[in-house]
C-alpha cells in the first residue's frame, strides 16, 4: 500500500492506536491524540497510556485541559484554607499570573476560594491524580522513500536525544515487499517501526523500541553539521531538566485528554453541503462529495472554491438533527471521543 495522503493515513493510525493499543502484548488503557508536542516539535500521533482508576479521578476535573498555570495550582493547592501564595511554590513568572489562575480554577469548580480580608485563601476539591502512565510519540510516514527516511531519522534522532516521550515510533504502510523498506532505512534503533495494512486493521511490528531515559536529563539539538566532506561545523545542542520535561509530559496528556484524535473537524468545514463522514475499515473519515476523495484540513475550509454553505432548510424542522448535517457531525465525533473519556 503506497501513495496515502499523510492526513488520512494519520487518521488511521489514530483510530487503530485506539483500538489496538500496544502493537503487542497485553491492551493498555490508553487515549489517543494527534499533532501535539512542544513549541518545537509536534508529534504526529500521541498515545497516552493511563492509570484506569487515576484517569476516572481525573474526570472531576472536567473535559477541558488544565494549562499549565492551572496545573500550578491544582496540584499544590492544600487540603485545608491557605493564603494561596503560603501555599504554593514560588513560580518562576509573576504571582499575578498565579492569583489569575487561582480565580480560572475557582470559576471551572475545580478549587475552592474565599477572601480573607485582602488575601485570597484557597482549598482543594480533590487531589489531582497522577493520570498518566506513558506517553508514546508515533510519526506516520505512508510512503518512506529515501528522502523522507532521511528527514525522519533526523527527527527521531532529536526525540530520542530529548528523552519526553517514554518511546517513539514510526508507523508506516505495509509495501507487500518481502523485506519492508523501512528495515532497510537507517533510522535511530531506538525508534520502534510498526506496519499498518491498507485499512489499519492489522499491525506488524517490525523493530521494537527501547524505553527512553525519561528520569534524566534531556538533549535538546539546535544543530547538527550536515554532514559533507567540507562541514566542519560542531553541532549545537542544550540540556533540558527532568522538571522541565515532567511538566511539560502533563501539559501533552492534558492536551490529549481535551482534543483527543477526532477534533479535526474544528478546523474543517462539516458545514459545507459537500461534507461527509466516511467509514473506511473501522473508522470514520472525512470525505469531500465534491473532491470524490477524502480531503486534508488545509484545504477543507472557507477558502476552498468548491465550499458551499449547507442550504439553511437542512437546518431546520427536515433534518433529524436540531442545527443540520455539518452540527451532526460534530456531534457524532464528540460523542465518540467522550466514549474514551470516563465520567
Ligand atoms: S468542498 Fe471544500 S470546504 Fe466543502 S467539504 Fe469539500 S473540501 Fe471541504
Amino acid at each position: 500500500m503506497t501513495d496515502q495522503p499523510e492526513f488520512v493515513f494519520e487518521l488511521r493510525t489514530c483510530g487503530w492506536a485506539e483500538r489496538a493499543w500496544p502493537p503487542d502484548g497485553e491492551p493498555r488503557p490508553a487515549i489517543v491524540s494527534r499533532q501535539l508536542g512542544t513549541r518545537d516539535r509536534r508529534w504526529d500521533t500521541v498515545v497516552v497510556e493511563v492509570d484506569p482508576e487515576a484517569f476516572a479521578e481525573r474526570s472531576k476535573f472536567g473535559t477541558r485541559r488544565l494549562d499549565s498555570d492551572l496545573l500550578h495550582v491544582v496540584r499544590h493547592a492544600p487540603a485545608e484554607w491557605a493564603w494561596y501564595r503560603d501555599a504554593l511554590p514560588n513560580p518562576d513568572y509573576p504571582w499575578r499570573y498565579v492569583r489569575e489562575a487561582v480565580h480560572r480554577a475557582a470559576d471551572r469548580g475545580i478549587l475552592e476560594r474565599r477572601r480573607d480580608g485582602n488575601r485570597i485563601e484557597i482549598r482543594r476539591k480533590w487531589a489531582y491524580p497522577g493520570w498518566v502512565r506513558r506517553i508514546v510519540a508515533v510519526e506516520n510516514k505512508p510512503d518512506l522513500d529515501a528522502s523522507a527516511a532521511r528527514v525522519l531519522a533526523d527527527q527521531l534522532e532529536r526525540d530520542v536525544a530529548l528523552g519526553l516521550a517514554d518511546e517513539v515510533w514510526l508507523a508506516t504502510a505495509a509495501t507487500g515487499q518481502r523485506v519492508e523498506p523501512a528495515l532497510l532505512e537507517d533510522l535511530p534503533p531506538e525508534a520502534g517501526i510498526v506496519v499498518l495494512d491498507h485499512d489499519a486493521d492489522e499491525a506488524d511490528v517490525l523493530w521494537h523500541p527501547r524505553s527512553l531515559a525519561l528520569d534524566d536529563p534531556g538533549t535538546r539539538i539546535r544543530e547538527r553539521p550536515s554532514g559533507g566532506s567540507r562541514d566542519r561545523s560542531a553541532a549545537r545542542f542544550e540540556y533540558v531538566e527532568r522538571e522541565w520535561k515532567r511538566e511539560k509530559r502533563l501539559e501533552i496528556a492534558e492536551r490529549a485528554y481535551e482534543r483527543g484524535w477526532r477534533s479535526y473537524a474544528d478546523t474543517m468545514r462539516p458545514d459545507c453541503r459537500h461534507f461527509r463522514l466516511r467509514r473506511d475499515g473501522r473508522t470514520l473519515l472525512p470525505w469531500c462529495g465534491a473532491h470524490g476523495r477524502c480531503q486534508t484540513s488545509t484545504e477543507c475550509s472557507g477558502s476552498c472554491s468548491a465550499f458551499e454553505p449547507e442550504p439553511p432548510a437542512w437546518r431546520s424542522g427536515d433534518w433529524p438533527i436540531e442545527g443540520g448535517p455539518g452540527k451532526g457531525v460534530r456531534l457524532l465525533l464528540e460523542r465518540r471521543r467522550s466514549r474514551r473519556r470516563p465520567g
